[in-house]
């Protein structure tokens, strides 16, 4: 795919901020466009489907999955979660950098189909901050959150897949942070290639003409 913008991926433990992180991200700068999910989970008290998620259920999904509407999907804790493909090629197309908030199975899959995508990944400052995030979050029954800590351990094995990870203690510095990582992928030799050319064009015309 051609493309000038930068295909990201954001992982992390669930409560580690990766939602509210997404939020000030979006509000703060315009070049990114986030892509929103389907899922077969419940909504949230507040989340409206078409803003956090596309909430489908376990039909709807399957019949998704069969039509090829998804780059990846994987099932988490029970559920079924998955990017929408056509989202995605269209932003990048259009130049902006795509942010997939999405787990680590999920994750990999992107990374054997887009070796060029930037992967990160969210921690909290300290375990008992994301636990207390977690609780504090008051979405969840004591029962998935503990669930949800577990499957934090087993993430916590993949994280050396990810190009760098980022600790969310203060919102607004990792915010800051993120984007600059973001920047500095985009100065990579490889994803400038016709800014190089140009210049080593006028550069040969000029030794040709010193000559
Ligand atoms: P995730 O999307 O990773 O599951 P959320 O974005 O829902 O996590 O955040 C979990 C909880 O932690 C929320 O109540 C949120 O307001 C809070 N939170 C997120 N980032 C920070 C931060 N940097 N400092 C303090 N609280 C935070
Ligand atoms: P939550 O239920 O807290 O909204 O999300 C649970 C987990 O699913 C989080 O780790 C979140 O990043 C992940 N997730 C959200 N959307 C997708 C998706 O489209 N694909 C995959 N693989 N994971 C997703």
């Amino acid at each position: 795919m051609k493309h000038s913008g930068i295909l990201i991926v954001v992982s992390g433990f669930s409560g580690a901020g990766k939602g509210t992180l997404m939020n000030r991200l979006i509000e703060e700068y315009d070049n990114y466009a986030l892509s929103i999910s389907a899922t077969t989970r419940a909504p949230r008290p507040g989340e409206q489907d078409g803003r956090e998620y596309f909430f489908l259920d376990k039909k709807e999904f399957e019949q998704r999955i069969e039509d090829g509407g998804f780059i990846e999907y994987a099932c988490y804790l029970d559920n079924y979660y998955g990017t929408p493909k056509d989202y995605v090629k269209k932003q990048l197309e259009a130049g902006k950098n795509v942010v997939l908030e999405i787990e680590i199975q999920g994750a990999m899959k992107i990374k054997k189909q887009f070796p060029e995508a930037l992967l990160l990944f969210v921690m909290p400052p300290d375990v008992a901050e994301l636990e207390r995030r977690l609780n504090g979050r008051g979405t969840e029954t004591p029962e998935v959150v503990a669930k949800r800590l577990r499957r934090a351990s087993e993430e916590a094995e993949g994280i050396e897949e990810y190009d760098y990870i980022l600790i969310n203690d203060d919102l607004e510095t990792c915010v800051q942070k993120l984007n600059e990582i973001v920047g500095a992928a985009g100065s990579a030799p490889y994803r400038n290639e016709e800014f190089i050319e140009n210049i080593r064009a006028e550069l040969n015309v000029l030794a040709k003409g010193e000559k």
